[in-house]
């Protein structure tokens, strides 16, 4: 099997959609989305609270930013993020349920158009509860 030439301009394009996604998470962002600290603007981290980088390997890879948005993403203290002293960035199942308190319908509707071809069963699990299948 022939491996796909990685395209530079994608990963560009990634760190640039990241940037921008995280300086709209600074003015929502105030506390750590894990343990509640105070965000540093200097030292934070930003998280893929939902959908992870790993759930979407499948997807076509110039398609994969699209979990890069203010409906998936948390900041996080760097010890949440990578977990010390005892803190660990906060359960998937959690962040769904802030979110959805934040952004109601519209992070349903943007969670239903990711392109999986089998969602995640906790998130498959989740979203029956909203009528969806
Ligand atoms: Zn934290």
């Amino acid at each position: 099997m022939r491996r796909r030439k990685l395209d530079p301009a994608i990963g560009e394009q990634t760190a640039q959609i990241r940037a921008h996604v995280k300086a709209q998470l600074f003015e929502r962002d105030i506390f750590c989305r894990g343990c509640g600290d105070l965000i540093q603007i200097a030292n934070c981290h930003m998280h893929e609270g939902m959908i992870s980088r790993g759930d979407v390997q499948g997807w076509p890879r110039e398609r994969r930013h699209l979990i890069f948005s203010i409906f998936n993403c948390v900041l996080l203290c760097p010890s949440c993020n990578v977990p010390a002293d005892g803190k660990n960035p906060p359960p998937r199942d959690r962040v769904f349920d802030e979110q959805y308190a934040l952004y109601g319908a519209p992070m349903i509707d943007w969670l239903i158009a990711l392109p999986f071809k089998h969602r995640p069963a906790w998130l498959t699990a989740k979203l029956k509860s909203f009528g969806v299948y």
